[in-house]
């Protein structure tokens, strides 16, 4: 595509998008009232439904992947130049929020800002998707890409059951472009992403009377703590990995020398690299009571989203459109995963952070910017159409 005909085409998107604002509010303050908790699979299904809905009204053909636990998992496919590989558009629509939050924290527009449980995480970088296909649709651009959509309903639960139709899909993909929401208020796109794990350590010692019998006690709590500050000595803040005991439990009363103790830790890792070490460094604990035994599970669930290459061309391409809509477009790298993880890993070129700007997510105050939005629909349906 030459200079002149995206520049074209992003003002018209993006003429396209600001026409359309009204409408796109209005779905998206549908699909936000449409409560999704990735454990309520009955209400994951409804939205998926009446996303589906929309998505074949706009001429995709609609697939849903059974899933048992959580609601059924989407996939949209929309026509391009045949032979060519689509391009994937990645996200979720479950979230953290149970069912009834909207009752203390309604979707409301105020302030240039939109309220609501999931409008950053990420409804609003599903509606990005649905317009930014109108777009180009009704602009009537042609020669761009056939296009994939998957959302599935478990990533804030770790996507264990869509991961395989994740990969499964990226692989026949040119590249991903994933709608999770950008960094920080300047929306940034995401060139990185650490790998995330937890691992869990219990230690079983033996209990006692602490009054009576103390000495015949192995505490597991105080063997916990030891190996707690060894799990800590894994940090190595200047490669990127880091490890947080973040919950422990253990004991029954102060009275009794504690027969069980276990503590769930967090890791990250930046260099898919570093994955086998920290693994090996967990499979090496051992008790500093010998009358203690030490079980240690867990392991890597994303890899670490590096920054290849074919990240950065994605990456240069949707810069350069952003310059040419007057925008100013960074890139960042973020601690936290997402299902670009996987693509990545594969080795499919994988740009995120592209979805909604806005702060706050899995917190009270989530929020989107207002005039974002429809720039952002707009940078969208220009990357499609360039990659
Ligand atoms: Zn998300």
């Amino acid at each position: 595509m030459t200079h002149t005909t995206s520049t074209d085409l992003l003002s018209q998107a993006l003429q396209y998008s600001l026409q359309h604002q009204p409408a796109m509010l209005q779905t998206l303050q549908h699909i936000v009232e449409m409560e999704s908790p990735s454990d309520n699979k009955a209400a994951v299904d409804k939205l998926g439904e009446y996303l589906a809905q929309e998505f074949e009204r706009q001429g995709g053909r609609v697939k849903f992947h059974r899933a048992e636990e959580f609601g059924n998992h989407l996939q949209v496919s929309f026509p391009g130049t045949a032979g060519q590989k689509p391009v994937m558009l990645l996200g979720h629509f479950d979230t953290v929020w149970s069912m009834g939050t909207l009752a203390n924290m309604q979707f409301r527009v105020a302030d240039g800002r939109i309220h609501g449980p999931g409008v950053l995480d990420m409804k609003a970088g599903i509606v990005m998707m649905m317009y930014a296909l109108r777009a180009l649709r009704e602009l009537d651009v042609r020669g761009h890409r056939p296009v994939t959509i998957f959302l599935d309903t478990d990533e804030e639960v770790g996507s264990e059951s869509s991961r395989p139709i994740t990969e499964a899909i990226a692989k026949e993909c040119e590249a991903v472009l994933v709608l999770e929401p950008a960094q920080g208020l300047q929306g940034f796109l995401k060139t990185s992403r650490k790998g995330v794990g937890d691992y869990n350590v219990r230690v079983h010692g033996r209990a006692s009377h602490s009054g009576v019998d103390f000495e015949k006690g192995r505490s597991a709590i105080v063997e916990l703590a030891r190996q707690i500050l060894e799990v800590t000595k894994f940090t190595d803040l200047d490669r990127g990995i880091t490890v947080n005991p973040g919950v422990i439990q253990g004991g029954t009363r102060s009275n009794v020398v504690a027969a069980e103790a276990s503590v769930d830790v967090d890791i990250r890792i930046a260099r898919a690299l570093d994955a086998g070490e920290l693994e090996r460094k967990f499979a090496a604990l051992h008790p500093f009571d010998p009358d203690c035994r030490l079980e240690v599970t867990g392991g890597l669930n994303r890899p670490p989203m590096e920054r290849t290459p074919g990240t950065v061309r994605l990456f240069e391409a949707a810069q350069a459109l952003a310059i040419a809509m007057g925008m100013n477009l960074g890139e960042s790298a973020t601690g936290g995963g997402s299902d670009g993880n996987f693509t990545s890993a594969l080795g499919v070129a994988t740009l995120d952070g592209l979805g909604a700007v806005g702060e706050g997510a899995h917190a009270a105050h989530e929020s989107i910017i207002l005039e974002q939005l429809p720039r952002r629909t707009a940078l969208l349906a220009g990357l499609i159409a360039t990659i």
